[in-house]
């Protein structure tokens, strides 16, 4: 995960089409809000009259805006950092339907207010959205949660890292192709848990060892020239390799973080 530096203004579909859309839904939420919350007394049976939102995947997953989101993001996963090009999800950092807190039940509304708000949405590869992320918002202390549009999400402190307001390296580091928790932090440690950075039933983890892998080639590369100045045809290799190690730490790279962890710890912990 890297930080994200979206564009302030966001994509002319959202802020025209999404804001009628938005305000459409607050209205109808207001009418009724029973209708559309779980509540904490209803029954089971009740809960399956909830009434659910419709959402205009037409909208937050137009075409412009989703060009918008693959030139921020560099056709990344927002969470993985994966190279996806154009086949991602629109991810809703605050889940629009339903939320989750942990492995408790899905819980009505969620965030449906924000499911056309540009700060909301990232670009996701489907292993992640769809197996993981899914509708996970877990906060520090739940009582604090914006449950509908009249409540403020400034007064949250969600335990998922925000990638287009802080910083994932401050939270999360890597050992090699493993990420980590750095100094044991919490918030990290949910990220790489619920997000299945490290998961084994996954092909990330494998592909980062194989990227970090050439890296390391490369690096030996550089460390041998320098012993040898007067080889010449090495000295042409070892730039080359050099400029590989620079690229590999831009953001527009494939596993940006895990790739400056790596370097910066001089690849200790790549055993390939
Ligand atoms: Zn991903």
């Amino acid at each position: 995960m890297i930080r994200i530096h979206k564009p302030k203004m966001p994509p002319e579909k959202l802020a025209i089409d999404g804001k009628l859309k938005q305000q459409e839904l607050c209205n109808l939420y207001s009418q009724n809000p029973s209708l559309y919350e779980t509540g904490t007394k209803r029954t089971q049976a009740e809960k399956k009259t909830i009434q659910k939102f419709n959402f205009a995947s037409s909208i937050y997953g137009h075409p412009t805006v989703k060009q918008e989101l693959i030139k921020a993001q560099h056709k990344k996963c927002c969470f993985c950092e994966s190279k996806i090009g154009s086949d991602g999800d629109v991810e809703h950092f605050r889940p629009k339907g339903a939320y989750k807190q942990g492995l408790r039940q899905l819980q009505y509304p969620g965030y449906y207010w924000l499911a056309y708000e540009w700060d909301n949405l990232y670009l996701c590869c489907t292993g992640c959205n769809q197996r993981y992320k899914q509708n996970l918002f877990p906060l520090q202390d739940t009582t604090k949660r914006a449950s509908n549009h009249t409540h403020s999400i400034d007064d949250e402190q969600p335990l998922f890292i925000d990638m287009g307001k802080e910083e994932p390296s401050d939270f999360i580091g890597f050992r090699g192709e493993f990420a980590y928790e750095i100094n044991g932090n919490q918030r990290g440690k949910i990220a790489i848990k619920s997000l299945g950075l490290n998961s084994k039933e996954r092909a990330i983890v494998e592909k980062r060892l194989e990227h970090l892998a050439s890296l390391k080639i490369f690096a030996d590369l550089v460390d041998l020239a320098a012993s040898e100045p007067s080889n010449i045809a090495l000295q042409d290799l070892a730039k080359q390799a050099k400029d590989m190690l620079d690229a590999a730490i831009l953001d527009n790279a494939e596993f940006t973080a895990a790739n400056r962890c790596a370097i910066d710890s001089k690849f200790q912990y790549v055993i390939g």
